[in-house]
């Protein structure tokens, strides 16, 4: 059986159920269509941030439309000291009942279950679009792919998107895992756990590319946190480039180096201090002894010892513990995927394709990236919003 729309959305994350809702709102005859592969819509959106969903952030662009859009979805929201806007509740299924309550009292469509395999264009101008296992069809003026990106396929973006888009003519910017924990040459078995508070820096070719203070967590193999997850997504897309590169962690970034230098030779006088006692009154011990092997300082050593190159070597151990960055965890593990529709090819102001009237892409699928701090939750509204309301004209 075939099911006509005005409008066909494929993806009922934020980016589809924004356009839903603002497509409804902007016309409300416009027979409008949500397709989910899931059988939940916004699974995603229900995990993010760990479940409290950093929905944007006060310094994203064109904040108002987005703001607007949660008043008017009944949505209540809050940010934190950082910018950061959370739901009031702090509850980002909320957020996700509200959306599907909204667009289904506007009179959108919601079909779970419903796993787009592949969409044709017509000569006339709209899309058959054709549903994996199911001899249903749907057909539609107007075409949203909002299917998400490629990480964290268990909440349904597996990179389909990626591949309807090339059928239809547009370019995908290569793709990459984003915001990932990223792995290093050197063994990390004695931090594995450790959780610290510190400045990262990225140094690529010599030149710092970036630079962030937030909590480093190591692993065996590799270190998280968000401001490794931020610098991960300044690494080169190529692995083999990653040689060239280097993560310095300064373990005390508040102090500058004559502070550290006068409280650290201030301690060293203390009678009967070993170097490892010294260490633990400013980092956890397992980061102390693995600083001092580094530096070959014996740890039983007494701290009167500490002058000359050994105090240099210590601020330096300090200041600048360097990693020989490897690979980046993958799909599995990445919060968001770098590349994606080419943004040459859409127009930013309605997120319509310039090369087949009538296509439109919003969210991830598209070539954005963001840092952490709702930034990429952010992209998908404002690019669904956008899509949503130029859908609904003239249907
Ligand atoms: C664990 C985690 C936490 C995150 N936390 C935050 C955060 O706090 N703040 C922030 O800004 N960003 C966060 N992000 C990133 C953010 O969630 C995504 O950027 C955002 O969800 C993208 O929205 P979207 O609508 O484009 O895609 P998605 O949310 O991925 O939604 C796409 C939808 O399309 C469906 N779909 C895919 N293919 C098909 C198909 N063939 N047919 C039918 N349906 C299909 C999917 O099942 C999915 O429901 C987080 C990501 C992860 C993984």
């Amino acid at each position: 059986m075939r099911r006509d729309f005005d409008i066909v959305i494929v993806g009922a994350g934020p980016a589809g159920l924004a356009a839903a809702i603002e497509a409804k709102k902007s016309n409300s005859k416009a027979k409008v269509a949500v397709l989910e592969k899931m059988e939940k819509a916004g699974k995603k959106l229900s995990a993010s941030g760990n479940g409290r969903g950093n929905l944007s952030n006060r310094s994203c662009r064109e904040l108002d439309e987005v703001l607007n859009f949660f008043i008017e979805s009944g949505i209540a929201i809050r940010a934190d000291e950082a910018g950061r806007i959370y739901p009031y509740s702090e509850e980002a299924k909320a957020v996700t009942s509200s959306l599907l309550k909204h667009a289904k009292r506007l009179g959108a469509e919601i079909f779970t279950d419903t796993k787009v395999s592949n969409v044709e264009a017509d000569r006339e101008g709209g899309f058959h679009i054709f549903i994996e296992k199911k001899q249903d069809t749907f057909y539609s003026k107007k075409l949203l792919i909002a299917t998400g990106g490629k990480s964290f396929a268990v909440y349904g973006s597996s990179g389909d998107g990626f591949s309807i888009a090339k059928s239809l003519g547009h370019s995908v910017v290569s793709l990459v895992p984003g915001l990932t924990a990223v792995e290093v040459e050197e063994s990390l078995d004695d931090l594995k756990g450790v959780r610290a508070k510190a400045e990262v820096s990225l140094l690529m070719g010599g030149q710092m590319v970036f630079r962030e203070e937030g909590e480093v967590q190591f692993r065996d193999d590799s270190i998280s946190g968000i401001c490794v997850m931020n610098l991960s997504s300044k690494l080169p897309a190529a692995r083999e480039d990653l040689p060239g590169c280097k993560i310095l962690i300064n373990f005390v970034p508040d102090f500058d180096t004559v502070q550290l230098k006068n409280f650290i030779g201030l301690q060293a006088k203390a009678p009967g201090n070993t170097m490892l006692d010294l260490l633990e009154t400013i980092i956890k011990k397992p980061l102390a002894m693995r600083i001092l092997k580094d530096v070959s300082i014996d740890g039983n050593q007494s701290t009167q010892e500490l002058k000359g190159a050994k105090l240099v070597n210590l601020l330096n151990g300090l200041r600048c513990f360097t990693l020989s960055p490897c690979g980046r965890k993958g799909w599995k593990e990445a919060q968001i995927t770098r590349g994606g529709v080419d943004l040459e090819e859409i127009d930013n102001e309605t997120m319509e394709s310039k090369l087949v009237r009538g296509l439109y892409f919003a969210g991830e699928v598209t070539d954005y990236d963001g840092p952490c701090g709702g930034y990429n939750l952010h992209n998908a509204w404002l690019t669904g919003i956008k899509a949503g309301k130029d859908m609904a004209k003239g249907v």
